[in-house]
């Protein structure tokens, strides 16, 4: 028994055509968090996603859900989690109403247990209760599969590229339901090629990329470690302690060796070598550092 929502161990998935498009993912997606997938297009979210929903088989690997092994208990771990997937797949000739009738009726729940209007209500399509799906708009079809995704009340709620076709102030909307349920206890997991989605909205983040977690941490630290730049500055004289009025985390590195280490979000390189010579010190040379995650974040975040 895992206390975690999602455990992967070794995840692995390669298409029919050889495609390898999980390369062994460990994973655990604490219960109660707000979960960031972030990665390029291409980096084997959908994947991963369509593995937990029973759409994809993997190739090795467990995938566990709530406490339930995917391929032990598929049932329970099914019940256990609300998928809203990246493409728009709906039927075209029931209504929202119906859909989620339907759906309900798939997973069993009790007619005198279901909250089809509520639901409707929650994501702002009770007025469209009872117009045919194809004549929604691709915002509306999107907050209809959320609404799917939670007939049977899981535990676990999954959105797979949740904003693509969907305007602004309809997103608006859209988040501010699932910081809803997440503030009601629901763990909540997305997935997103935009670092400022995953940003504003995750507690956690894991980057994806050619398969592979490369990161994962707390969102707050990765941004820290993400901001950070390092400036390496020989002076023109010899030190035994770092002079008073520089960057808070300088540090000493050889006689006349600096390293200043800064956010480059709030201050620029031309600020920090403006503080070496206001301490007195002549500039040699200077030569500039990234953090490493940075690297990471600008490469998958590139389009
Ligand atoms: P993401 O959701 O991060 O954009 P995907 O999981 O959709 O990534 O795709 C990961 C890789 O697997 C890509 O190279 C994609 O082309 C490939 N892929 C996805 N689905 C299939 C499939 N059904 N058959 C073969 N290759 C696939
Ligand atoms: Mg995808």
């Amino acid at each position: 028994m895992t206390q975690s929502a999602i455990s992967l161990r070794g995840l692995a998935k390669t298409y029919a055509g050889g495609k390898q498009a999980l390369k062994g993912i460990d994973l655990e997606i604490p219960r109660g968090s707000m979960f960031g997938l972030l990665g390029p297009n291409g980096a084997g979210k959908s994947t991963l996603i369509n593995i937990l929903a029973g759409l994809v088989n993997k190739t090795g690997g467990t995938a566990n859900v709530w406490g339930f092994d995917i391929d032990d208990h598929p049932r329970n771990a099914k019940r256990s989690i609300g998928i809203v997937p990246q493409e728009l797949v709906f039927d075209a000739f029931f209504t929202p109403f119906e859909t989620l009738e339907l759906q309900a009726g798939l997973f069993g729940v009790p007619k005198a247990e279901r909250r089809t209007m509520e639901l409707l209500r929650a994501v702002h399509l009770d007025d469209k209760a009872h117009v045919y799906s194809r004549t929604l708009s691709g915002g509306m079809k999107r907050r209809l599969l959320v609404a799917k995704a939670l007939v049977h009340n899981p535990p676990v709620l999954v959105l797979d590229e949740p904003t693509a076709g969907v305007d602004i102030e309809l997103r608006q909307q859209l988040w501010d339901y699932v910081r809803t349920l997440h503030a009601g206890g629901t763990t909540v997991v997305l997935t997103t090629h935009y670092l400022e989605e995953a940003e504003a909205l995750c507690d956690r983040i894991a980057i994806v990329n050619q398969g592979s977690i490369v990161a994962n941490d707390l969102t707050s630290v990765l941004l820290s470690t993400a901001g950070d730049k390092k400036l390496i500055v020989t002076v023109d004289r010899d030190l035994t302690a770092v002079p008073p009025g520089l960057e808070e985390r300088t540090e000493l590195k050889g006689d006349r060796v600096l390293t200043l280490t800064y956010d480059k979000r709030s201050r620029n390189a031309g600020q920090v070598l403006a503080a070496v010579a206001a301490a007195g010190l002549g500039v040699v040379d200077v030569s500039t550092q990234e953090a490493d995650l940075e690297d990471v974040f600008l490469e998958l975040t590139r389009a």
